[in-house]
């Protein structure tokens, strides 16, 4: 702070706006925003995946709270300033020093050693914005991205630190130990905990040398059926669609003649078994998502999704066969087994001649 309490000695800044301070809800507790527009998510979810991500989850919320406002006060000290934010500081590896998180307090930190004064990309903003010194950024290329890049750019995102697909494909695994050991109190809030973590994950998928390893990551991920799944299936569908998209435009969106593009052998088979895991019918998934899945399968058009198609119409006629002890199974719902009908009409030798 001193040097740049230096840099602006003499010097008369004119606010573009006037702070205002606002009261922003932190689950049952408040904190003090200064920045109208500046908000640190600290909801219940953000403060249960931030404590879970640094593995303090002993820190008591108090603990959590005075961390995070010895953090917020410099940051937006920062945006009266005029400096805007940054989330691809905590990427910056390069320029990182001693152990920072971040080279900025413009980053959402998400670390123990959070910044609490400036870094060495707040000095060189400031020095040039207020002094035209540009002696402290040159030959630094400091990394910068704000508000608007999270959602394209993989290196850019709130709350992560150092390589982000090295940070988040670790925090999938350790909030999944988190999981077992019951620290999310419920499955939805394990789900949203996971879902961001590969929403950045999938940000790499078609972008750069990381492509291949984040695709491959995601593939397992959204494949595997686990025993507490933490999406729902039509999540599933959803990651599975962007996947296969060259560039996603939104999750939401579905479309199963989309042309899929650089998927090998082995691609193409654990994708049409990852749809076949979710479109079994076992109570758990909607019809919705089973005929869109099924729908999927059949714009494959290929071996995978013709085997895919074989091995769910199998496992209709194992949910409505007969039980061991004689009891029959319940029976399917009557648009359930027109479904069931037309997959095996679609797999059938008749269609295959
Ligand atoms: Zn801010």
């Amino acid at each position: 702070m001193a040097a740049i309490q230096e840099t602006l000695k003499g010097v008369e800044p004119k606010p573009r706006r006037i702070n205002r301070g606002f009261v922003m809800r932190l689950g049952t507790q408040t904190s003090l925003d200064f920045n109208p527009g500046c908000e640190y998510p600290i909801e219940d979810e953000n403060i249960l995946a931030a404590k879970a991500s640094l593995d303090v989850t002993t820190l008591t919320d108090d603990q959590a709270m005075e961390r995070i406002v010895r953090e917020v006060i410099p940051h937006e000290i920062g945006h009266t300033l005029g400096l805007r934010h940054n989330f691809k500081a905590s990427a910056d590896v390069k320029n990182l020093t001693d152990g920072a998180p971040s080279t900025t307090v413009m980053d959402y930190q998400n670390s123990l050693a959070s910044l609490t004064e400036p870094g060495p990309y707040d000095y060189a903003a400031i020095a040039y914005a207020y002094d035209g010194d540009k002696s402290l950024y040159e030959g630094k290329s400091f990394f910068f991205a704000t508000d608007g890049s999270n959602a394209v750019d993989p290196l850019s995102n709130q709350f992560d630190e150092g390589d982000p697909l090295t940070y988040y494909t670790g925090r999938y695994a350790h909030f999944a130990k988190l999981r077992d050991a019951g620290f999310f109190p419920s499955l939805a809030s394990y789900g949203r905990a996971q879902r961001r973590t590969l929403e950045v994950i999938r940000k790499f998928v078609n972008r750069g040398e990381q492509s291949k390893a984040a695709f491959d990551f995601l593939l397992k991920a959204l494949t595997e059926k686990s025993p507490t799944p933490p999406f729902s299936a039509i999540e599933r569908l959803q990651a599975m669609l962007v996947l296969t998209e060259p560039a996603p435009a939104g999750l939401a969106r579905f479309n199963p003649r989309a042309q899929y593009q650089s998927l090998d052998d082995a691609e193409e088979a654990a994708l049409a078994q990852g749809l076949v895991t979710n479109v079994v019918p076992d109570g758990k998934d909607i019809f919705e998502v089973r005929l869109a899945m099924v729908e999927t399968l059949k714009a494959r058009n290929n071996i995978y999704g013709y085997k895919a198609l074989e091995a769910i119409s199998k496992a209709y006629d194992k949910a409505t066969a007969q039980g061991a002890d004689g009891a029959q199974a319940k029976p399917l719902p009557p648009r359930e087994q027109e479904l069931a009908l037309r997959i095996k009409q679609a797999v059938s030798a008749y269609f295959n001649k």
